[in-house]
């Protein structure tokens, strides 16, 4: 790698180390990506969401109000960055949750009326949304507006693209043993970086000790009715794809044996469809993940030592979650606002 002298080494081109090179890059910053090509990386195989309630009581993500704005604007200039063009990686769309009881459409539709959630959530009868009822006891749809979604694989593979076309990124496989303290900051194989920051998610040598794994399957079927672009959503999240195919995910399992999909993550994933849906449908791909999620699902942004920095525990919001924590390190450690 010479003797380059870097302001960044970033590790891991995931959405942290994407989000936070694309930022540094804006600041005028030398940089330098490393990243393998792991392909059990949890940011390539995300769904994408970006979902602005939570669990089955919908309450508001945790600092939601921030990281939505910020979000649309980080992924929109990412877009004009990479593209030189107008645009945003990041498409919103609402989400339709089905309610399955009397009780839970009340308790909605009283949520929907209260302030901070009235802008966000509208309640519609089964008829009033031409959606077919792919799950089963449908009684009515939740409209949670302010929702989007990345499309994970294009935007990565687009960020990677561009940090190649800037010769900003190496393909190498980083080791603890392999670091080293200079005068400058830090060598790895030869490159010099005045600061390095640590975006490996699960492989983190400096905080992996602190994450709770948490393992997520996903299928892709074919032979449900196609109702549009829509997001539905019970504990699963059906999203249509531009091949008229149902991507349908995720699980949330804190225990697993292995990173691939298996018969419990099906069974758990169709629990709520439509019996006479799911005798028509066929999986035709399936995958797993394993999320960094930190037990109190807030994200690590961390100084290690001198130069030596740490982003992780993106959890189920990795999407909204990078760019926030990428501005957050640069404006608490670098005077950046
Ligand atoms: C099934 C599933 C569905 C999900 N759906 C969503 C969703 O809908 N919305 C959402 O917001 N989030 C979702 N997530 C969560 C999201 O994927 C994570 O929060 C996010 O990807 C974490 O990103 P990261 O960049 O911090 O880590 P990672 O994506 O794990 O990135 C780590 C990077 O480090 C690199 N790396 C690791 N070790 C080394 C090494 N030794 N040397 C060099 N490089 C290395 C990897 O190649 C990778 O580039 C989902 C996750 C899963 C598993």
């Amino acid at each position: 790698m010479g003797e380059k002298t870097v302001d960044f080494l970033i590790l891991g081109q995931g959405f942290s180390g994407s989000a936070l090179g694309l930022l540094v890059e804006e600041l005028g910053y030398s940089y330098m990506i490393i990243s393998n090509k792991d392909k059990h990386s949890a940011s390539s195989k995300a769904v994408g969401l970006v979902n602005p309630v939570t669990g089955r009581r919908m309450a508001k993500t945790w600092n939601y109000d921030e990281l939505m704005p910020l979000a649309v604007k980080f992924y929109g200039r990412a877009f004009e960055t990479i593209f030189k063009a107008r645009g945003n990686f990041l498409n919103l769309k609402p989400i339709y949750k089905a309610l399955f009881s009397i009780e839970e459409m009340n308790f909605l539709t009283a949520k929907s009326a209260m302030p901070g959630y009235d802008e966000m959530m509208e309640i519609f009868l089964l008829e009033s949304k031409k959606f077919p009822a792919v799950f089963k006891n449908t009684r009515a749809w939740a409209e949670i507006r302010n929702a989007a979604r990345l499309e994970p694989a294009f935007f990565l593979q687009n960020a990677l693209n561009y940090f190649i076309s800037k010769e900003s990124h190496l393909n190498a496989n980083f080791s603890i043993e392999q670091l080293q303290k200079v005068e400058v900051g830090w060598s790895f194989q030869g490159l010099k970086a005045r600061n390095i920051v640590s975006c490996l998610g699960l492989n983190c040598p400096w905080t992996k000790e602190e994450l709770w794994p948490n393992k997520g399957q996903v299928y892709e079927v074919e032979g449900l009715p196609n109702w549009g672009p829509e997001v539905l959503k019970t504990d699963v999240f059906l999203v249509p794809t531009e091949d008229g195919k149902v991507w349908i995910g995720s699980t949330y399992e804190r225990e697993f044996e292995n990173e691939l999909p298996d018969q419990n993550g099906w069974q758990s994933i169709s629990k709520d469809l439509d019996p006479d849906y799911l005798a028509k449908i066929e999986i035709t791909k399936s995958w797993a993940g394993i999320r960094p999620t930190t037990w109190d699902r807030r994200p690590i942004i961390r100084k290690i030592e001198e130069g030596l920095f740490a982003i992780n525990g993106m959890g189920t919001k990795g999407v909204s979650l990078a760019p926030f924590a990428a501005k957050n390190l640069l404006e608490t450690y670098f005077g950046h606002s």
